[in-house]
């Protein structure tokens, strides 16, 4: 997580930055800061100015520095990994001459065997981070020389850092490193800058090159270098990006998170314009030939994406009847998967850069399995890496927690699990059909699932104080429960749990008492009298029950539930599409209702960058 920045250029640094850390507060926002080189009048230290909190706090601050002034700095925008956010804790980092500044995106790992070390030579540090280490040796090591002196300080590091380095002897440049957190140089009129993530300067410039493993930069303003970690000069391509970021502006919503549910239907019909077309699914990667060879499906990602997966893994087993695993990635790759060169590993990420699905796919790829990504950033570090990528066009996603991302990723792979369907000859051409026109039907479904908006806020009113909720239901109404329970836990800070509504009686309904919220979602026909059953088992301990159903269970589940939400019926593979609209609205109303910092929940960011 954490965003850093920098600018190298002839306009004003601070005022750059500012905004560029606004566009990545997504990423932390425990605390921030920037440096500079002062302009005014030549000064042999860099000059900082942090703060604990939003970045609205630092800009008032900075504001009120008459002469804070550069062309030249770095900002950083912090999720706190190692030490409390604090004035003290926040980046930039600098030695004790005060000659260089660092902004850090990652996790020292030997920071403390560092720390040690240069405390027995008798130098002080301040904060209690990892970072503060990169800064210290940096100035430690100096020796007026800053291109070898961070490159020395880069080879004794371990563990992943995209790092910002400012030093005031060079108030020309600065000086970039990357070792699995991601960073980005653009190029600009006589201004360069480096950030995190694109949509810090797209709209200054769309020319971009991305640093790979292990690889520096040195960045003036007319001027770009890049060199490998034995300081070798290297040659990098600069790309154009096609992308449009879209807006992150709230359009009149009161909250991103609710524009963001409000824009599903374009998300989902955009996410699948792109590949569908004269009544198939265009996706050339995976041909016959390819599909031949998989025997088994590993859907690897992390929080609501690992959702999608389970979702997901119902209509590939049903559809492709091909054996689908789904896993954490933060688990997946430190066990021993059985994976070989007949396994078809999908990795879902919004950011494209979360750090555990990017280790779980270079894993995969080690393994010898076929990779295919699932991501919403063009051009991020798991596109690049995967073997495929099919893109979700829900553009860009500001609040944390996410709802068309969500929705888009669910899309594509409904869509995939059809297109693998039809391939290897698993359906007829009419089940096909049938399937592909309820796939682009989606779109306008959710556009009349969101109707209810009204009905979930009057629930919402009904259930906000309640302070342990449980989502049951079974099977793919469960993988719908556990992206219910998640959203709601997310930004509505109450506790909650999902579970299977079958497996409830094996130990969790110890905890039902009176007044116990139990949300049930029961749109699978099939199994609607079983979780009904299972709700009355609930209810008979004391629950209230708020039920999820297809309109027309609408009655039949009024005689047992409290309260009622119904969404159109589909088929149930691709039913999860519409059941979780109402559960993502529900969260989002009681948190509302409760005060939450709904864009922002506390202690999240949004792309996850270290492990
Ligand atoms: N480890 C650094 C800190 O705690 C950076 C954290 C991050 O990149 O999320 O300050």
């Amino acid at each position: 997580m954490c965003g850093i920045v920098g600018y190298v250029g002839k306009k004003s640094a601070p005022e750059f930055l500012l905004g560029a850390l606004e566009k990545l507060e997504y990423r932390g926002y425990d605390s921030s800061g920037i440096a500079i080189c002062n302009d005014k009048e030549k000064k042999d230290k860099v000059e900082l100015i942090k703060k604990k909190g939003r970045i609205r706090v630092l800009r008032e601050t900075v504001e009120n520095f008459k002469d804070f002034f550069g062309k030249v700095g770095i900002g950083h925008t912090r999720w706190a990994t190692h030490g409390e956010p604090s004035d003290i804790n926040s980046h930039p980092h600098t030695g004790a001459s005060g000659k260089i500044a660092v902004v850090h995106n990652g996790i020292i790992e030997n920071y403390m065997i560092l720390k040690k070390n240069l405390m027995q030579k008798g130098i002080k540090f301040a904060s209690e981070t990892d970072t503060e280490v990169v800064a210290v040796l940096a100035d430690y090591l100096y020796d007026g020389d800053i291109f070898e002196t961070v490159r020395k300080t880069a080879l004794s590091l371990e563990g992943s850092f995209a790092l910002g380095i400012l030093c005031s002897d060079f108030p020309d440049r600065i000086i970039a490193v990357k070792k699995e957190s991601p960073l980005i140089l653009g190029f600009g009129n006589e201004e360069n800058y480096i950030a995190s993530d694109i949509s810090a300067f797209a709209d200054r410039t769309k020319k971009i090159c991305r640093l790979d493993e292990c690889e520096m930069a040195v960045i003036k303003n007319s001027e770009v270098s890049f060199y490998n970690f034995s300081g070798e000069k290297i040659n990098k391509t600069i790309t154009e990006i096609d992308w449009n970021i879209g807006s992150s502006e709230k359009n009149g919503f009161d909250h991103f998170m609710l524009k963001e549910i409000m824009e599903q239907p374009k998300a989902v019909k955009e996410t699948l314009s792109a590949r569908c077309s004269n009544n198939d699914i265009l996706i050339d990667d995976l041909t016959k030939e390819y599909l031949e060879n998989i025997n088994k499906i590993y859907i690897v990602a992390c929080g609501s994406s690992h959702h999608v997966g389970v979702a997901a893994k119902y209509a590939f087993e049903k559809l492709s009847k091909i054996t689908t695993n789904t896993d954490l990635a933060s688990e997946f790759r430190y066990r021993s998967p059985i994976i070989d060169e007949k396994t078809l590993v999908i990795i879902i990420s919004q950011s494209g850069e979360t750090a555990d699905s990017l280790a779980a796919l270079r894993e995969a790829k080690h393994k010898g399995a076929k990779t295919l990504a699932v991501v919403n950033v063009v051009g991020s570090s798991i596109a690049a890496e995967s073997d495929c990528v099919i893109y979700t066009w829900a553009g860009m996603e500001v609040a944390v927690a996410t709802t068309k991302a969500y929705s888009a990723q669910l899309s594509v792979m409904y869509m995939l699990a059809l297109h693998i369907a039809k391939i290897l000859n698993k359906i007829s051409k009419e089940k096909f059909e049938k399937h592909f026109n309820n796939l682009l039907n989606l779109p306008d479904l959710i556009e009349k699932t969101l109707e209810e908006k009204t009905k979930v806020f009057e629930i919402a009113k009904k259930y906000c104080q309640r302070d342990n909720v449980f989502f049951i239901g079974r099977n793919n109404d469960y993988a719908i429960c556990m992206e219910g329970s998640l959203k709601f836990k997310e930004v509505s800070y109450i506790h909650s749990e999902a579970y299977p509504a079958g497996e409830l009686k094996h130990g969790t309904i110890s905890l039902i008492e009176s007044g116990t919220l139990v949300i049930a979602v029961a749109t699978n026909h099939k199994l609607f009298e079983k979780t009904i059953s299972n709700v009355r088992e609930v209810k008979a301990r004391g629950a209230v029950c708020l039920a999820l159903t297809t309109e027309d269970k609408r009655e039949e589940i009024a005689c047992v539930a409290d309260d009622t939400i119904c969404v159109p019926r589909i088929p149930p593979i691709m039913q999860p599409s519409l059941s979780v609209i109402p559960l993502q609205l529900f969260s989002y109303y009681v948190a509302l209702l409760r005060e939450r910092d709904i864009d922002r929940p506390r202690n999240l960011a949004k792309s996850v960058t270290v492990e």
